[in-house]
């Protein structure tokens, strides 16, 4: 039985999230999509409106959960029994910081791993910070994030569309 999880801040969720979760779900038994409730960075979406999110984006997938978590992952994953953490890879800036904390994990509890999934093509210059910014200014950001999120986005900068 292989329980991942798939941490990140999701502020907010992207397509090339979406991908993410629906590429690992299909590799593992079951996945645990963990939104990282990091209290030193101000985050546009709460932790709570970020689960709710990614509960709705993954309600058809039947072996995916969602999940908050404070401080240190490896001790999530202690008490949740989980042993596996997948990460995206999108270009060779995220190379060194994820081999990093790959390793820091690893050193922190061997049971640990983290397997990387390349991003897909399509979505590889897409990041939570870029559509923050283009929302920011009332951009066009349906490409971006899943249609029934983009309100609530543009929303945060008092934006009406
Ligand atoms: P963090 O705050 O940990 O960087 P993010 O929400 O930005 O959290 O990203 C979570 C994970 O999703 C990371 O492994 C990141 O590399 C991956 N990721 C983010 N955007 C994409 C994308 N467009 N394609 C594939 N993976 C992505």
């Amino acid at each position: 039985m292989k329980k991942a999880i798939y941490p990140g801040s999701f502020d907010p969720v992207t397509f090339g999230h979406q991908d993410m979760i629906i590429r690992s779900s299909a590799i593992v038994d079951e996945l645990v999509v963990g939104v990282l409730n990091n209290r030193a960075k101000n985050s546009l979406f709460s932790v709570e409106e970020r689960v709710s999110m990614l509960k709705e984006m993954t309600a058809s997938l039947p072996n995916v959960t969602v999940d908050s978590f404070d401080g240190l992952l490896v001790d999530y994953m202690k008490e949740h029994g989980v042993t596996l953490i997948v990460r995206g890879l999108r270009a060779v800036t995220d190379f060194e910081y994820e081999l990093q904390i790959a390793q820091t994990n690893h050193v922190e509890n061997p049971d640990v791993e983290t397997i990387f999934l390349t991003t897909n093509l399509q979505y590889s210059y897409l990041s939570s910070s870029i559509v923050r910014e283009f929302a920011a200014y009332g951009g066009d950001i349906s490409k971006f994030v899943p249609a029934q999120f983009i309100d609530r986005i543009y929303e945060k900068y008092n934006i009406k569309k």
